[in-house]
């Protein structure tokens, strides 16, 4: 008999390696990954362009008045297998990815109006199961009935680390303590937010990997999504 397809939710805090793992487990069970977070950061890109949001203003009503003419899409790289988001039709996996982009982020995912967009677009993308979808409240309210949630965390410090070594890699010019203060801010912003706030599900298993490596961490997971499988 084939095995039943689920859904995993996978949320947590910024920049805990969310996206790492659930590209790996994605691919370990042929599922389809989706990274929520890509999906705020390409709207908030596109109220940076046409300077909705900028760091002395934020047009609140503009933004919810250019929503309708947002369009958010994924497309598979063919080179590297992973989905990528475009924004209107433009491929915007690379400029998403900024801390200038980081810092406006939270604001924009904090309003009403832009969730309720992008959770329609999720659950839509979700109703065949078969997916692995990480953000912050993919298990509380994007798929309350996720047959598995994680709920991710590791120390700020360590996050910070990852995610500055990730941005020089890129090239970007950043300091070590500007990173730390955009995740620590997005968090508090996240978890403080009035609408679907970062918190951990009370059926979510909570991953602390501020201790494990990258291989440890997956083999924990891959155990658990088979056996979420095998009792689906
Ligand atoms: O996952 P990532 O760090 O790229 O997400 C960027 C931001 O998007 C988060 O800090 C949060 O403000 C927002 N977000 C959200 N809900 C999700 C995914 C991301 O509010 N499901």
């Amino acid at each position: 008999m084939e095995d039943k397809k689920i859904i995993i939710a996978i949320d947590g805090h910024s920049s805990t390696g969310k996206s790492t793992v659930a590209k790996q487990l994605a691919k370990a069970l042929g599922y389809v990954y989706v990274d929520t977070g890509a999906m705020y950061r390409a709207i908030t890109l596109h109220a940076m362009r046409k300077a909705i949001i900028g760091p002395l203003h934020f047009e609140k009503d503009k933004l919810e008045g250019v929503l309708p003419e947002i369009n958010i899409r994924f497309e598979v790289n063919p080179k590297t297998g992973v989905a990528e988001v475009l924004l209107n039709d433009k491929n915007v996996e690379r400029e998403i990815r900024t801390l200038e982009v980081s810092k406006y982020v939270s604001k924009i995912a904090a309003i009403s109006s832009v969730r309720k967009k992008l959770v329609e677009q999720q659950n839509e993308m979700g109703k065949d199961k078969g997916i692995v979808m990480d953000g912050r409240d993919i298990g509380t309210v994007v798929f309350p009935n996720a047959e598995l949630k994680l709920f991710m965390t590791a120390t700020a410090k360590d996050r910070a680390e990852r995610r500055y070594l990730e941005l020089k890699e890129r090239g970007e010019e950043v300091t070590y303590e500007d990173v730390l203060k955009n995740v620590v801010n997005r968090d508090h912003i996240d978890s403080t937010r009035k609408d679907s706030p970062l918190r951990k599900a009370s059926d979510a298993i909570k991953i602390d990997n501020s201790n494990l490596t990258l291989q440890d961490q997956f083999e924990q997971i891959l155990v658990l999504a088979k056996n979420a499988i095998k009792n689906a």
